[in-house]
C-alpha cells in the first residue's frame, strides 16, 4: 500500500514539474473551442465562418498556470516595492 502511494506521488509531482517547464516554455496553448484554427465554421458548409469568440480569433488561449505564475509574479513585485 505504501509503495502504490509513493508510486502515486512520484507521478503526481513527475506531471506538475512538467506542467510548470511546459507553463514557462509555452505560454500559450490550443484554443479548445476552435482547437486553434481561430474560426469556427457553419455546421451546413466549410466556406461560411466566423472568428471564435473566445480567443478571438488568434487561436490561442493563456495556460491556467501561466496566469497562476503572472499573479505570483505580481504579487512578488508588489511586495518588494
Ligand atoms: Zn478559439
Amino acid at each position: 500500500m505504501t509503495t502504490l502511494a509513493a508510486i502515486a506521488s512520484l507521478i503526481i509531482l513527475g506531471y506538475s514539474a512538467f506542467y510548470v517547464i511546459m507553463c514557462a516554455q509555452f505560454p500559450f496553448g490550443h484554443c479548445c473551442r476552435c482547437e486553434g484554427g481561430g474560426k469556427l465554421y457553419s455546421p451546413f458548409s466549410r466556406k461560411v465562418f466566423r472568428l471564435c469568440p473566445r480567443c478571438e480569433g488568434t487561436g490561442r488561449r493563456v495556460r491556467i498556470g501561466r496566469r497562476v505564475y503572472e499573479y505570483l509574479r505580481g504579487e512578488y513585485k508588489a511586495g518588494n516595492r
